[in-house]
């Protein structure tokens, strides 16, 4: 046991991922009584999630000092954002094409399918980014709420200035004992992982996967690939960071995602991860994470994008080349609405769907093995956040070298 603990915790986490896979074949759906523990797990790093978002927020942006600085930092995030998730359903289009996962496929739509959901339209979702109520958002866990009303208090201490420090103490004081927390939490991470896990692998089986395995295959290759090729050249490139030292450093969060299928969920940790294995600046960290958590879903593009191929190939539907356009367009836009939740992307899948005529049956086709489609893109969505961090990091240190040697050239 001794030994155990002394490994380090990815070495735990990796572990419990292999030993759980192995309990969940041989068990079956018996390995359900390990649930709790998957349980408890997600309700610890649950719990923190508000109260990190909004303290590590606010204090982000008050210590940017100035809102210049500010508008900079976020324009390059967003900027980031939406280039990696565009390129990620073009991605997610071009391996839809390669594989044809929906080719071919006999399975029936169940005939009582359940009335797909509603989603709302683009306006709204702008819209509702604004709280009318802050305090309800909170309370609600309403995550894009939440950014907006911290972001505002951020840039309120800013402009106030002195009388206003206290604020900003007690909102350095709450993410320090929050990020304290994560540190406490994640020691059970591989106890929880293998809880989440196991009673996946053993409910669904193989059974479950047969029909679909080749859409799973296009999703997972898909995701893979972005996160390869993608990540390692705008890590190396730009964030001049050694790629293994990225995805090494980031690998904790990734399985975590992979096994509580939440962005939010996993946000302690990959601030945690960013922080302490990257070198992130606690400045950038607490800004880029928490926005792209939420609005940054590379993972979910590209489901989206191999997803609405697959539904089209399934009712011989060919796509005109304008409507892979549109694809691309909505994908986008849908997959900043997503909420970084478990199966929140098949919701907002029906955007896409309606916007070039697909029946909104084909959610049906996807909803038994969307668990699985759903690890791989939380994986790629919380890897992606971690580089559009890394990347700022970099480009901000840049700045402030250059600053320095130009104020004392000055002096
Ligand atoms: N589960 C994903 C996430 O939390 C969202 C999705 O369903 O695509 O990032």
């Amino acid at each position: 046991m001794r030994r155990i603990a002394r490994l380090g915790l990815l070495t735990q986490i990796l572990i419990a991922f292999v030993i759980a896979v192995i309990l969940g074949i041989v068990f079956g759906p018996a390995i359900n009584v390990v649930q709790p523990l998957g349980d408890l797990f997600l309700r610890l790093i649950k719990f923190i999630i508000v109260p990190l978002i909004l303290s590590t927020l606010v204090m982000g942006v008050a210590s940017t000092g100035d809102i210049k600085k500010l508008g900079r930092i976020g324009s390059k995030t967003i900027g980031y954002f939406l280039i990696t998730t565009f390129g990620a359903v073009s991605i997610g289009l071009i391996l839809g094409s390669i594989f044809s996962p929906g080719k071919g496929v006999n399975i029936s739509v169940p005939s009582e399918a359940a009335p797909p959901p509603e989603t709302e339209g683009v306006i709204n979702i702008l819209l509702n980014i604004i709280p009318t109520n802050p305090i309800a958002a909170l309370a609600e866990a309403n995550i894009l709420q939440i950014i907006f009303f911290a972001i505002f208090i951020g840039l309120g201490i800013t402009m106030v200035g002195k009388k206003a420090q206290p604020l900003q103490d007690f909102f350095i004081g709450l993410s320090e004992v929050m990020l304290k927390i994560t540190g406490i939490i994640m020691k059970f991470a591989p106890i929880g992982i293998f809880g989440l896990m196991a009673p996946i692998i053993g409910e669904y089986g193989a059974s479950v996967l047969l029909p679909l395995i080749k859409l799973v295959l296009s999703v997972g290759v898909a995701c893979i690939l972005h996160a390869v090729v993608i990540y390692s050249f705008t890590v190396k490139t730009f964030g001049k960071m050694s790629p293994i030292k990225f995805f090494k450093g980031i690998l904790p969060a990734s399985v975590v995602a992979f096994s509580t299928q939440s962005s939010s969920g996993t946000l302690p940790v990959s601030m945690k991860n960013c922080e302490d294995n990257l070198g992130v600046s606690n400045e950038v960290s607490s800004f880029v994470l928490p926005l792209g958590a939420t609005i940054n879903m590379d993972g979910t593009a590209i489901y989206m994008g191999v997803a609405t191929l697959f539904i089209a190939q399934f009712y011989s539907v060919s796509l005109t080349f304008e409507q892979f356009l549109l694809v691309i367009l909505i994908a986008t836009l849908g997959s900043i609405g997503t909420a970084g939740v478990p199966g929140a992307g098949l919701v907002m899948l029906t955007m896409v769907l309606t916007a070039v005529n697909l029946p909104l049956e084909g959610i049906a086709l996807i909803a038994g093995v969307d668990r699985f489609l759903d690890m791989f893109r939380t994986s790629v969505n919380v890897t992606g956040d971690a580089s559009a961090a890394v990347i700022i990091n970099t480009s901000e240190n840049k700045l402030n070298v250059a600053l320095e040697q130009s104020s004392n050239k000055v002096v």
